[in-house]
């Protein structure tokens, strides 16, 4: 057996340690590190779907200039000159690098010296920009410093943890888990904080459905109660703060008394009283918060609002005590500490004059920026100006991602050089690109990443890349060294950078910047090999697990600062035209834009379609059915996906997955609507409190199609796709009539056996495709979304021949007698679907989740699925209590 590789998880920000071991028959076994302090062992449903991400399917494999694959030589010559002739021309400021928290640390080093130390413009941004540039922000108005004073352990040690815009459950699953599994073994509370009930509320004592974007009257309100009450740490506050005062009198102005707080936030007075009691009478508080704290246009004001309710009562760098603010992506921390977001300069400095000093000599720069560049959204507004002439886009796909995707799409169309290096051949992004740049991906990188913790851990490698794809580090000190800039990028492998990394942190620091690696820059080749995860700072060797517990802030007076703020009016106003409010976020099997979870069968099962959730009441107002499609519109932009009534919802506002693109559907992306407002301090997007209409798009037909390869639809029909093994089943809708539709599908194929069945009564057919005997294509097209099992359909996807039944059961569009729909998958390790666990919970076989978990497996591996297993159980009692036979039958048609 070959000995397992110690790497670390490629998606979000707890980082979790991963043992890979190559299996011998081919494929890798993917397991949980139970060594490594972020997860022990545990992964969630992604990581454990790592293994089934490895095909080489889709990668771009060689370099390709204006459309022709090219040798590197061509490609890296044509992307140093044209950078090169720009700069010359319009000078440095022209041109960017727009990068992404899925670099490694040692690639983002580069990138960010090459722009900012050499080429003299500070024009490199980060995707991260999108998910915690308000952390960052807050952290430095309230520390001085970007410091994330806590650790993980605090969650195992807390006895209240407060989530704030944060769906812990499906976006940090491992931690979720560590939580529940501490609120059941020592009782921790739990409040949840976030507009939507989602599936974090499964562990929730208490769930404040606060409305979007009110955040700072809740947490003003807090700091009023506990400065009203006397709970003020006055020793803490008196040696080790400042700004309590001013803090305060803002809070008091803001938010004078709970009746005012749950105006504004729309909460229930007793449920505030219930969560600022228990804040006040808990010692130890963690507060969590993410994406619905930071994407806001007052994200930085949100998050020193919490921040000042620690600071105030002193619940901070003590063990189960202090903000947590966790991050979406895998190397978003690393990104910071390079220097990765265009305001800050290196290795967590800035642009104060002793700073680029010290940089420029570190580095014997011989160009260094010298003010801040142009952050995320401000950067393409400059590609769309033609301000920026040449921006090259490493490892994300903004065409997707970026909020008013359409204007960055048209940015880049116009844009006169773009050079996009990733691992995807085909992303939305890379259609504009006029150099593609093969690059690594998880599982052939080498380096190093930082989770939410401080946390660095290696990625290694554990298999080759496929064709000519090159390590990001190394791309990019090709690039530099063809610029004319070999000095700064002569490095021979990843350790030489990270050491050089460190060694920036130490230069010239006696403790004033907290991002310190000075021990680990005399690591050599080997030494970086065998590195352990360490958390940072790493002064005498070891980590630092908290910070501020007795002060010791980065800011002139080495206090910590309470920052005051008041509540804005929370944007969007309300807008006749476009009354609802529409939020975004993440699934809790899915990562980003799928081009890695995608191709897992398991993950896609969990959720196949974009959607639009929506409370009952909206969705009967306006006229839109659960499972039929609706258009959702604003001055944006506009979506078609699929409609999901929700209980979860709170009336008037709706939400979205961000995880659909071109690629992968015809209108499910997100990004078209998201709005490009921006916190003014941090420069992050709001993604969360969009305004929107909804329509019903009028479907006259909906179809499933069911393929050996993925198809393409163009955009004048609805149309998602989804991975189901070696096949694909795309599910559609279109206005006008269903057979005009089936002839388009049809010239879709080649040479073949078509065989039909059409009943125009009922308005369906159902066809398939037969090419020497073995199932090329399904069709199935009826007037509703209601089709035969996927499961049943799968097998006959997998099938060597297709027999006579089979062809008629295809043509009946039934799976044969007893075989039982297993409904859309919830526990995705164990293939559980939702009408399986209907079915066991219906019949008595199971009456909780463990006891589910006894008869079906599910939710037994990694967890992730317990909360909405759970909510089904709830469901199933609930309605066995009423006798609401209704109510299962619409549950059942999920
Ligand atoms: Fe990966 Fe899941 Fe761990 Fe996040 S929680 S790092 S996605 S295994």
């Amino acid at each position: 057996m070959a000995e397992a590789v110690r790497t670390t998880c490629p998606y979000c920000g707890v980082g979790c340690g991963v043992l890979v071991t190559p299996q011998p028959g081919g494929g890798y076994d993917v397991k949980g590190d139970p060594d490594h302090p972020a997860n022990f062992g545990r992964l969630c449903s992604k990581g454990s779907a790592l293994g089934e991400t490895l095909s080489d399917d889709g990668r771009l494999t060689q370099p390709v200039v204006d459309g022709q694959t090219a040798t590197w030589d061509d490609a890296l010559d044509r992307v140093a000159d044209e950078f090169k002739a720009v700069i010359a021309e319009h000078g440095p400021d022209a041109v960017a690098f727009y990068v992404s928290g899925q670099l490694m640390t040692e690639a983002y080093y580069v990138a960010n010296k090459l722009m900012k130390g050499y080429i003299g413009s500070a024009n490199i941004d980060t995707n991260s920009r999108l998910c915690m540039a308000s952390s960052v922000a807050g952290h430095k108005r309230a520390f001085g410093s970007d410091t994330v004073p806590g650790t993980y352990e605090d969650l195992d040690l807390a006895d209240l943890v407060v989530l704030v815009g944060s769906n812990l459950s499906w976006c940090h699953p491992v931690l979720y888990q560590r939580l529940a599994a501490a609120r059941k073994e020592r009782g921790t509370k739990v409040i949840v904080i976030d507009p939507r009930k989602t599936a974090t509320c499964d562990i929730a004592d208490l769930h404040l459905a606060v409305k979007p974007g009110t955040d700072v009257k809740l947490f003003n309100g807090l700091l009023t109660h506990i400065e009203g009450l006397g709970s003020t740490d006055t020793d803490y506050v008196e040696r080790f703060t400042e700004g309590a005062e001013q803090a305060i009198e803002a809070a008091l102005y803001d938010a004078p008394d709970i009746r005012a707080v749950a105006e504004t936030c729309g909460l229930d007075p007793a449920d505030i009283l219930d969560f600022f009691k228990t804040f006040r009478q808990t010692e130890k508080v963690v507060t969590v918060y993410s994406q619905g704290v930071n994407q806001s246009t007052q994200g930085t004001d949100k998050v020193n609002a919490i921040v000042n309710c620690h600071l105030l009562t002193g619940r901070i760098g003590k063990p189960g005590c202090g903000p947590l603010s966790v991050t979406g992506q895998p190397n978003a921390m690393g990104g910071r500490e390079v220097g990765g977001l265009a305001n800050t300069l290196a290795a967590h400095m800035d642009f104060d004059e002793q700073s680029v000093d010290l940089v420029q000599r570190f580095w014997g720069a011989p160009n260094i920026a010298t003010r801040p560049g142009l952050k995320a959204v401000d950067m393409f507004e400059a590609v769309g100006s033609g301000r920026i002439k040449a921006i090259w886009v490493m490892a994300t796909n903004p065409a997707v991602s970026m909020p008013n995707a359409n204007r960055v799409r048209q940015a880049l169309k116009d844009c006169p050089f773009v050079v996009v290096s990733d691992c995807v051949a085909d992303t939305d992004t890379a259609a504009y690109a006029h150099v593609l740049l093969p690059a690594t991906t998880w599982g052939e990188r080498d380096g190093t990443v930082t989770n939410s913790e401080r946390r660095i851990s290696r990625q290694r490698p554990f298999k080759s890349a496929p064709g000519l794809a090159r390590e990001d580090w190394a791309i990019v000190c090709n690039v530099a060294q063809r610029m004319g800039f070999s000095d700064g990028f002569n490095f021979a492998e990843p350790a030489d950078i990270f050491s050089e990394h460190a060694a920036l942190s130490r230069f010239e620091n006696d403790g004033s910047r907290d991002f310190d690696l000075g021990e680990l820059s005399t690591l050599d080749a080997s030494g970086y090999d065998v590195l352990t995860p360490v958390q940072w700072p790493v002064r005498d060797g070891t980590g630092q697990d908290r910070f501020f517990a007795d002060g010791g802030f980065f800011t002139p007076s080495q206090k910590g600062r309470l920052h005051a703020v008041r509540q804005q009016p929370p944007e969007p106003a309300v807008d006749p035209f476009f009354p609802l409010t529409l939020n975004t976020g993440r699934l809790r099997d899915q990562w980003h834009t799928m081009t890695r979870t995608g191709k897992s069968p398991r993950l896609t099962a969990h959720a196949e379609e974009p959607f639009v959730a929506l409370h009952a009441q909206d969705a009967q107002r306006l006229n839109l059915e659960d499972g039929t499609i609706a258009r959702v519109i604003n001055g944006n932009g506009e979506a078609l996906v699929r409609v999901t009534v929700d209980p979860g919802q709170r009336l008037g506002e709706v939400f979205m997955p961000i995880h659909w693109s071109h690629n992968n559907s015809s209108h499910g992306g997100v990004g078209a609507l998201s709005s490009a407002a921006t916190d003014p301090v941090s420069g992050q997007p709001d993604m969360k409190n969009v305004a929107v209409r909804i329509e019903p798009y009028g479907e006259t037909w909906h179809a499933l199609v069911v393929t050996r390869s993925s198809i393409s639809l163009g955009r004048d029909i609805y149309w998602a796709q989804a991975q189901a093994g070696a096949h694909v089943r795309t599910m559609c809708a279109g206005v006008g009539k269903s057979d005009t539709a089936f002839t388009a599908f049809k010239a879709k194929f080649g040479d073949g056996e078509w065989i039909e069945f059409a009943d125009p009564a009922r308005g369906r057919l159902h066809a398939a495709l037969m090419v020497n005997g073995r199932l090329e294509a399904a069709v199935f097209i009826a007037p509703h979304n209601i089709f035969p099992e996927r499961a049943w359909l799968d097998d006959l996807f997998t099938a060597p021949e297709t027999d006579v039944s089979q062809r008629q059961e295809i043509l009946a569009g039934r799976a044969p007698g007893g075989q039982h729909d297993t409904g859309r998958i919830i526990c995705s390790c164990l293939s559980v679907g939702l009408k399986t666990i209907l079915r066991t919970l219906e019949d008595g076989r199971a009456v909780d989740v463990d006891s589910l978990g006894t008869v079906l497996g599910a939710g037994t591996n990694c967890g992730s699925c317990r909360p909405e297993l759970q909510a089904l159980v709830d469901t199933v009692m609930d309605a066995e209590h009423a006798g609401e036979e209704e109510q299962r039958a619409k549950v059942r048609m999920a």
